[in-house]
């Protein structure tokens, strides 16, 4: 019996193994997952700086419209040497350190200098345009925590700390094996019957896509010493994933194979659409995912069922993609039993999403994957949706929805029940 597609995906992210760490440079950091909690190694800012262009003045000189005497000039990067005195102000830049004895900073456009004096407005309030050292961060904060996806915004607090070398969760090294005597590399002219094994490169970009890296591993040919030699291969990685051979056909040597090498299969077949064959294994540590070969097929198990898994066992916490509500702008119909994922043009309109349908729905067609902006989840219990009612959507790209609506549906939205596997 199928199971749900929700109970596939929670099954799943139950067996992945969470990888271990390592520490890499501050540049290849980037799109990581923090490991360890960083605590400040120091004060940020490390010392009492002004925050704007203008004068370091005592404050309680300036009382009623003061004229101060500028006794100094500190530029951002200079050492404070000047010293505030009783009656006289500084020139300083923003970001230069605080000189002794000041208290305040006047912004250099409330004033007006001339002949070595400076003049100062009526009101200046104690610690104004100042930044205190270790108001930002304190020695011994958390300025991180673990489990942060680090972006721009932390590689300059890491910068800023010092911390050049930072504690990340390892990348998956994802093992891609092809199944199929009908598959040829892309760019050898076909014969008739032949395939191009376009799902290597999908996968192992959508791979990428996820911040692990891809082991291209080759075609497996439809016969068990081939498979079995890829597969080997396969599962020395983090994580296996195979395409196609996963059905009932005669040459569908997949899960036999797997299970000659001693990998526990947890399930085969998914109440989905596409995907439905989808099995999925595990050999000690190393998840196995066995893909059906149709390309839309592979797209979407991956993107629903083996980039949470990627994601978690990289150190992510939020693993699955957030399910935006929608307006179908045409009915659906479908058989029951199954989730469908509808390939979907996203619009906005008054700050709603809006979906039509991509084009053509049957698995086959790739053309319609590459019009979509989105997935419309169609539940397995729904079997017609008027046009209106609203559904879940996961974005696919973030540019989906600036995308110009299409003038016209390009087909009618439509999983036919007869072409249900
Ligand atoms: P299978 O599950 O082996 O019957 O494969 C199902 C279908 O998926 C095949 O008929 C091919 O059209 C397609 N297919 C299988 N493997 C690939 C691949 N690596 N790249 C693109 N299409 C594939
Ligand atoms: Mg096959």
């Amino acid at each position: 019996m199928p199971i749900s597609f929700e109970t596939a995906r929670s099954l799943i992210l139950e067996h992945v193994p969470i990888l271990g760490t390592e520490r890499v440079m501050l540049l290849a950091a980037g799109e990581r997952i923090l490991a360890e909690e960083i605590a400040a190694p120091c004060d940020l800012p490390h010392c009492d700086v002004s925050a704007m262009d203008g004068y370091a003045v005592h404050a309680a000189d300036c009382s009623g419209a003061a004229s101060l005497r500028v006794t100094g000039f500190i530029a951002a990067g200079s050492r404070p040497t000047p010293v505030v005195t009783s009656g006289c102000a500084v020139k300083i830049m923003t970001g230069a350190p605080l000189p002794a004895g000041a208290d305040a900073v006047v912004p250099v456009e409330e004033t007006e200098e001339q002949d070595g004096r400076v003049r100062i407005p009526a009101e200046v309030t104690r610690h104004q345009h100042i930044r205190f050292r270790g108001e930002d961060v304190k020695t011994g904060d958390v300025a991180i925590p673990a489990g942060t996806l680090i972006g721009p915004p932390e590689i300059n607090m890491l910068a800023s700390l010092g911390e050049m070398i930072v504690p990340v969760y390892r990348r998956a090294r994802v093992g891609i094996v092809s199944t199929g005597d009908e598959l040829v590399e892309p760019g050898t002219p076909l014969e008739p019957g032949q395939i191009v094994n376009s799902n290597a490169f999908s996968l192992a970009a959508a791979v990428q896509a996820c911040g692990a890296e891809p082991v291209l591993l080759g075609i497996a040919r439809d016969d068990c010493d081939s498979h079995r030699r890829l597969f080997r291969a396969g599962l020395a990685c983090d994580a296996l994933i195979t395409s196609a051979g996963v059905s009932a056909g005669d040459r569908d040597l997949v899960r036999e194979v797997l299970n000659e090498l001693g990998v526990e299969q947890r399930f085969w077949k998914v109440a989905m659409k596409p995907g439905g064959p989808t099995a999925f294994g595990v050999k000690g540590a190393v998840p196995v995912f066995s893909l059906p070969g149709n390309p839309v097929s592979t797209m979407v198990t991956f993107e629903g069922l083996v980039r949470p898994a990627l994601l978690r066992m990289m150190g992510h916490r939020r693993v699955i993609r957030p399910l935006f509500k929608a307006i179908l702008q045409e009915e659906v119909r479908k058989g029951e039993g199954k989730t469908y994922f509808l390939r979907v043009r996203v619009t906005v309109r008054e700050g709603r999403y809006l979906v039509g349908t991509a084009g053509d729905q049957r698995t086959s067609t790739l053309r319609t994957m590459v019009r979509a902006d989105g997935l419309a989840v169609i539940p397995a219990e729904a079997s017609f949706l008027p046009a209106g009612s609203e559904v879940d959507l996961v974005l696919l790209g973030e540019d989906a929805v600036m995308r110009e609506p299409p003038a016209a549906p390009l087909e009618p939205l439509v999983a036919r029940r007869s072409s249900c596997p």
